[in-house]
């Protein structure tokens, strides 16, 4: 039984995937959690195939009993709970007057009311967490959207800036109790989420899941009382 558990929502690809990986390689036992069930299992059978221990725990992020669901499933496998990722999220474009109510209550709802509702319901196991050793980690995944609003993308990008806020909320609230928490806000990362892009930015001219699961990492191995509240990654000439 490995000594460190994880829990990554939206694990099953880009980002969510590679910060899952790489939470195998470093030993901690892992929840994967994303939306449809067959994508989630062809991920989590990789990361078995790697040698990795794991759950895979199938879950709409934008209904409340499979969130509770989901930190459940992870309570009972591994009993504790040292990384939070919130990871999963959606962005649809629009211009104002196209806006969707629908659209918008699933942005809101996966990239910004889900991540609330995890926190209140893992909150005890990060504390339990911080009282032992003082280094529980909660990521949560904005966007340099977030830093600064970009047209037609403006839901998301509301969503993405309150999760900034949400996370500093967090580290002011919980950083007494061991448990610090980052914002992640990278710019276009090569995903299925910039498919869209291609087009205009070349594949290999994008940030690399890679490059998002090294700076957690590096997160990992910050002494306790280094919070790093969040990092920004962005492309060459995209300064904010
Ligand atoms: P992706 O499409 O590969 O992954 C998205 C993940 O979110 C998938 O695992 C999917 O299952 C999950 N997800 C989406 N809706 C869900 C729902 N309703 N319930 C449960 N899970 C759901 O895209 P990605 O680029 O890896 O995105 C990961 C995160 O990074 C997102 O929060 C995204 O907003 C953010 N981000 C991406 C980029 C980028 O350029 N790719 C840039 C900045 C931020």
């Amino acid at each position: 039984m490995p000594d460190r558990a994880a829990l990554v929502t939206g694990a099953s690809s880009g980002i969510g995937y590679a910060i899952a990986r790489m939470l195998g390689e470093e030993g901690y036992g892992l929840t994967l959690a994303a939306r449809r069930p067959e994508k989630l299992e062809a991920a989590a059978a990789e990361l078995r195939d790697a040698g990795y221990e794991l759950e895979a725990v199938p879950g709409n992020m934008t209904d409340e009993a499979d969130v509770q669901r989901v930190a459940a499933a992870h309570r009972e496998r591994w009993g504790r709970l040292d990384v939070l990722v919130n990871n999963a999220g959606v962005g649809i474009g629009a211009a104002v007057p196209d806006i969707v109510t629908k659209r918008v209550d699933m942005q809101l709802d996966v990239n910004l009311r889900a991540v609330i509702l995890l926190y209140r319901e893992t909150a005890e196991l990060l504390r339990a967490a911080g009282a032992e050793h003082r280094n529980a980690l909660v990521v949560n995944m904005s966007s340099i959207s977030g830093k600064a609003g970009q047209p037609w993308l403006s839901v998301y990008s509301a969503t993405k800036a309150a999760v900034i806020g949400w996370t500093q909320a967090m580290n002011k609230e919980l950083n007494g109790d061991g448990v610090k928490s980052v914002a992640l806000c990278p710019g276009f990362v090569d995903t299925p989420m910039t498919e869209f892009v291609r087009e205009h930015v070349p594949q290999d001219e994008m940030i690399r899941p890679e490059d998002i699961s090294e700076a957690v990492r590096f997160l990992l191995r910050t002494s306790p009382y280094c919070v790093v509240p969040e990092i920004v990654f962005q492309r060459p000439g995209e300064a904010l």
